[in-house]
């Protein structure tokens, strides 16, 4: 049987516990290692690697979209489809020359 277990988070020096069930939990995943970090860390962490999505318009149809980077007037946004037809395009302009 398990027993909770008390950790010390890696990042934040904090001491977390890592429940009977989690451990359980854990061992049925086939996880052999024990968390190194407490569940903020964890969530901190998936949050940063996360890369920060701006709001935009495509400046072709108008629709909203997002971008990796902070959108500017003179740099041209292309929304999903826009930017899926434009690479179409130059692959046939390309195909054709
Ligand atoms: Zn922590
Ligand atoms: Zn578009």
């Amino acid at each position: 049987m398990y027993e909770d277990q008390t950790l010390v988070c890696e990042d934040c020096g904090k001491e977390f516990v890592f429940s009977a069930g989690e451990q359980e939990f854990y061992a049925q995943k086939g996880l052999v290692n024990t968390p190194k970090r407490c569940p903020e860390c964890r969530k901190a962490r998936k949050h940063k690697s996360r890369r920060k999505m701006y709001d935009a318009i495509c400046s072709k149809c108008g629709a909203a979209t997002k971008v990796p980077f902070k959108p500017t007037e003179d740099r041209e946004i292309l929304c999903k489809e826009c930017f899926a037809q434009k690479k179409q395009e130059e692959a046939q302009a390309q195909a054709s020359e």
